[in-house]
């Protein structure tokens, strides 16, 4: 086994005082870590972390590394999201080399757009270091590819909720009728409104739905459901928070790529969930 914290040789970036590196951890399992993010956690005097970055992560850290969360979830206090913005400030101000560090990538669905931008307009340098985010890198540790020849030419990324926590303004009939796969972020909350506005929009009762929770993660749930029943069958599981919910024909493909059971010895499902009756590479 080799050291699992360690950089392969390279001309690794170093990190100068006085910069902010906004960076994705992925979304859960540390083995989805990029590079660029391992070697930030080596250098980093200050890491400011979200409730979705793993422990596990934040263990491979400088030692001499302050750890602070800035995290909105999980029952603990929450940092308001202009504090953060200012605390990056104050300590890049300060000399120290500060990692940003948020769950999946920064850029979707996670601030980092709006915290870079604070940051620029303060002057203050920074890197972008993208992560997996969890509606591709999560429904893939699920079995689920978000495009597919046979499926979807578009997948759309969508939040279930905005600034104020409610579902957002989100225009769900174009959603509905623009996109065959449908990946929906912060959406347990409000499944059952969300599921109604696209069934109100033309989206079928039955149309497959998939919802992940702690997705990559040793905890992993997936519950295969549809959009009439998911919200019911979400409850009755007790399947929630932070899951991704897949909407569309690219949920069935789990039946044949479920990867972490065939890997136990299960047989697959169904190798040809969308009936296609013929070799999938054909043609
Ligand atoms: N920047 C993150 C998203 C942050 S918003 C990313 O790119 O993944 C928080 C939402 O992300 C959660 O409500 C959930 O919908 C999703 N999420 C993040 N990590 C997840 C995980 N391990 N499993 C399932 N969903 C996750």
């Amino acid at each position: 086994m080799t050291d699992s914290t360690s950089l392969p040789p390279g001309d690794w970036p170093a990190m100068q005082p006085g910069w902010v590196w906004l960076c994705g951890a992925g979304p859960g399992d540390p083995g989805l870590l990029t590079l660029h993010a391992l070697n930030a956690l080596a250098q980093a005097d200050v890491i400011v972390h979200d409730a979705l970055v793993d422990d596990r992560i934040l263990g491979w850290a400088n030692p001499a590394a302050e750890l602070v969360y800035a995290g909105k979830r999980g029952g603990k206090p929450s940092a308001r999201q202009k504090d953060i913005s200012l605390q990056l400030i104050d300590l890049a101000r300060a000399g120290k080399k500060v990692l940003r560090l948020k769950g999946g990538d920064p850029f979707v669905f996670g601030r980092g757009g709006e915290e870079g931008q604070t940051l620029v307009q303060h002057g203050v340098p920074i890197r972008i270091i993208p992560g997996i985010s969890a509606g591709i890198g999560g429904l893939a540790y699920a079995g689920i590819p978000v495009t597919h020849r046979d499926v979807n030419q578009a997948v759309t990324f969508v939040t279930g909720h905005d600034r104020q926590g409610r579902v957002s303004g989100v225009d769900w009939t174009s959603v509905a009728k623009s996109s065959g796969v449908i990946v929906i972020y912060m959406g347990m909350k409000h499944l059952a409104d969300i599921a109604a506005d696209l069934m109100a929009a033309g989206r079928g009762a039955d149309e497959p739905v998939a919802i992940v929770a702690q997705a990559t993660l040793p905890d992993q749930q997936v519950l295969e459901t549809t959009l009439a029943t998911c919200a019911a069958d979400a409850e009755a599981s007790g399947i929630g928070a932070p899951a991704v919910i897949c909407v569309g024909r690219a949920a069935l493909l789990r039946q044949a790529l479920d990867w972490q059971s065939l890997a136990m010895g299960t047989p697959p499902r169904n190798a040809d969930p969308l009936g296609l009756g013929r070799p999938v590479e054909d043609g």
